[in-house]
């Protein structure tokens, strides 16, 4: 019997995560909020996964944190933001030599998290796969990608990547996993502010190019001050590239403020403003970006850490 994975949150990642593993018959538990959220999430008969245009019900079983069954293997399917608390409420239940993957994106919240589990493997992962949710317990699979899965203070690979080959997630085992973290956070940070700024599609950021350009300059001078110099390397031709093959889309952090949702500001720009700081790099650019990014949450009633 292959050892059951604990899904914390059921949203657009947790739930795309948890209805393919429970597909490909690997053991699966779901992790909800409260017992609040499981009672509906029982009454909903399970997760639904909508791919191409058909959706699919898993009756995937449901606990809170609250249970007692040890936790041996557990996918950390929250915001940045929750990360951290949503963990440590877990952290009694981890089995000796648990591990976790952590598919938050940006910076900040992996480290949080691994130093509350000293006595667990903390993976991270980077994830180009997009989905969102269009009801409680229902997602819609929207976007194929890969996930890149890595362990800075280990290299070597664990051996449930054979579940996600089951399971048809495609994946990588990646030896530099934080030059691909840093990398998606600098590309998300010359976008995704920007788009909400301007109020307009990633492709619409064609017409702000200086602008753009100024923010990857001083991006390459963070990354290389951060010893990440392969993340730095022709980031700008990276950004444009980005900026022209999406340029339909919406970027995620627009779509967050677009529905008045919370924003992982703090562990995107607001990590990059940080770090710059405690390496005494003066960034200008960035940093107003962040005071305009920062008054514009304000003034639409939403947080801005
Ligand atoms: P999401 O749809 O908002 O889902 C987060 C889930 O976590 C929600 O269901 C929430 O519960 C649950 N949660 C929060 N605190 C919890 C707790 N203490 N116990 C149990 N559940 C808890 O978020 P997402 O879009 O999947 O994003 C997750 C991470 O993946 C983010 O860092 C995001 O940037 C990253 N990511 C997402 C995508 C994507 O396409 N969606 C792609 C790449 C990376 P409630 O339902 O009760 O609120």
């Amino acid at each position: 019997m292959s050892t059951t994975w604990h899904v914390l949150g059921a949203g657009s990642l947790g739930t795309l995560w948890a209805t393919r593993l429970a597909r490909a018959g690997v053991p699966v538990r779901l992790i909800v909020r409260d017992e609040q959220r499981l009672q509906a999430y029982r009454a909903a008969g399970g997760l639904t996964l909508v791919e191409h245009g058909e959706a699919k019900t898993y009756d995937i079983p449901g606990e809170t944190a609250d249970s007692s069954e040890p936790i041996n293997r557990l996918l950390v399917a929250c915001k940045a933001y929750d990360a951290v608390q949503a963990v440590a409420r877990l952290a009694p239940r981890l089995a000796p030599g648990a591990e976790l993957i952590l598919l938050q994106n940006g910076l900040g919240s992996q480290d949080a998290v691994a130093a509350q589990v000293s006595q667990a493997r903390c993976i991270s992962a980077s994830s180009t796969e997009g989905a969102f949710r269009d009801g409680d317990w229902r997602v819609v699979f929207a976007g194929h990608g890969y996930t890149w899965l890595g362990d800075a203070g280990h290299p070597v690979a664990p051996i449930w990547l054979e579940d996600l080959a089951a399971a048809g997630i495609p994946h990588e085992w990646s030896t530099d996993i934080l030059t691909r973290l840093w990398r998606k956070l600098a590309l998300n940070c010359a976008i995704n502010p920007l788009t909400v700024l301007h109020d307009c599609r990633n492709g619409g950021l064609q017409q702000h190019h200086c602008e753009v350009a100024t923010l990857c300059a001083e991006l390459t001078e963070l990354l290389e001050r951060c010893g990440q110099p392969a993340a730095a390397e022709d980031l700008q031709q990276e950004v444009e590239r980005v900026i022209q093959a999406t340029a339909a889309n919406y970027s995620s952090m627009y779509q967050d403020v677009a529905n008045q949702r919370r924003t992982e500001i703090s562990y995107l720009l607001g990590y990059v403003c940080k770090v710059a700081a405690r390496h005494q790099l003066n960034l200008p650019h960035l940093n107003q970006l962040k005071a305009r990014l920062t008054a514009h949450l304000h003034s639409l009633g939403l947080p801005s850490d």
